[in-house]
């Protein structure tokens, strides 16, 4: 079923449908205030059409808030596409989506999420320009991963500070779920901070790497989140905090890569009465879309990544704080700042446009 409640934010939701390649798909902008609305086209066997709607419409207004907290001009859209990404891909199904883009005239600008790959969207980028997250071109930013993974990482670092008072990882344990493209990069960064490292994936591979490269500690995928650390990141899947879960987290600080960590918002509050502390998922994972937001300005330039990269350190503080002065959780408080800078924009716009 749709909660017809869920459109009343959004402002434009669209479905296309492509009868020559069978592309399906939702494009759902949420907000635009702030810019055009960017976010990845996620590919997925949806069990239904409602089931894809349900998810465009939840992910879009993400989108929005995440790229308001990281002090982007841009405004939160996403789109998906139903099919299996490992059986139902074509180049003309790519080309047709590029082609639905220019429908929209730049509202909304696509990139890579779950199921596309920077390959897929180099065929859309044949079509339109309404799309980054690309590794070729004069503008291309290229992995968004380790951007993510430097994000996650000065964020691991503000918690650190705001929890236990130090500036230092050294000697801190940090379990890691999930090590593929940026948990890999985050162990890098952790084990170079002198972090003692347990890790757990269901890929031997990406495992013995960093067993291999970072010395770190391999824990059943059944136990990562229970393990008796300072930390857990998680890096691999969303709703990780949820009713079964909440009671055997033992560490004391939940900040990782992963989307939608909280299987419902209130499992926030759940963390907070148990003295974790939680770094809001879209804020501390932010430097991807950064870097994906570099392309969108024109020519590409690291130091403007970085120094938006950086910002997500103060970021979190500034929530951490705001969450301790006014005993609220830090998931609202991220929303609030959301809807705050938005607002804001939003009275400037109708400021500028209110006869003289
Ligand atoms: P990825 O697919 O490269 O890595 C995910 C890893 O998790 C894989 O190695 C996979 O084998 C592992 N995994 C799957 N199920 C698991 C389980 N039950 N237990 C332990 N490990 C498991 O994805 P990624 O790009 O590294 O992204 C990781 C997470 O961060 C995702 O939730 C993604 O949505 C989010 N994220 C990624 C970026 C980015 O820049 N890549 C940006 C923002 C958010």
């Amino acid at each position: 079923m749709i909660d017809l409640n869920q459109f009343k934010e959004h402002e434009q939701v669209v479905y296309l449908h492509d009868k020559v390649t069978g592309l399906k798909a939702f494009i759902a902008v949420h907000d635009t205030t702030l810019g055009p609305a960017a976010g990845g086209c996620r590919m997925w066997h949806y069990d239904s059409e409602v089931e894809a709607l349900n998810d465009v419409l939840r992910l879009s207004r993400g989108m929005s808030y995440k790229n308001a907290v990281a002090g982007l001009k841009l405004g939160g859209g996403k789109a998906v596409i139903i099919g299996n990404s490992k059986t139902d891909k074509s180049e003309a199904l790519f080309r047709a989506f590029g082609r639905m883009l220019n429908g929209l005239g730049g509202t909304y600008i696509s990139a890579e999420d779950v199921g596309i790959s920077v390959e897929d969207m180099e065929i859309v980028a044949e079509e339109t320009k309404y799309v980054a997250g690309l590794s070729k071109g004069d503008n291309a930013g290229g992995d968004p991963s380790p951007f993510t993974a430097t994000g996650v990482f000065l964020g691991i670092k503000a918690a650190v500070k705001y929890k236990f008072g130090q500036d230092s990882l050294e000697g801190l344990t940090i379990a890691v779920q999930g090590v593929g493209h940026v948990g890999y990069y985050l162990c890098r960064h952790l084990y170079e901070a002198g972090a003692k490292l347990l890790v757990s994936d269901i890929n031997q591979e990406a495992l013995s790497r960093v067993g291999k490269e970072f010395g770190a500690d391999i824990v059943d995928v059944d136990k990562i989140l229970s393990a008796d650390v300072d930390i857990l990141s998680p890096c691999a899947l969303g709703a990780v905090v949820n009713d079964d879960t909440i009671d055997m987290i033992k560490a004391k600080i939940i900040a990782g890569a992963a989307n939608n960590q909280l299987a419902r918002d209130d499992h926030g509050q759940a963390l907070m009465d148990r003295g974790i502390l939680y770094a809001p998922d879209y804020v501390i994972n932010a430097g991807g879309i950064i870097n994906v937001a570099a392309e969108t300005r024109g020519a590409y330039d690291i130091d403007w990544v970085n120094a938006k990269v950086e910002k997500i350190y103060d970021n979190l503080m500034i929530i951490f704080e705001r969450s301790v002065g006014e005993n609220r959780p830090t998931n609202r408080i991220a929303d609030e700042m959301a809807n705050e800078i938005i607002q804001e924009a939003h009275k400037k716009i109708q400021q500028a446009q209110a006869p003289k």
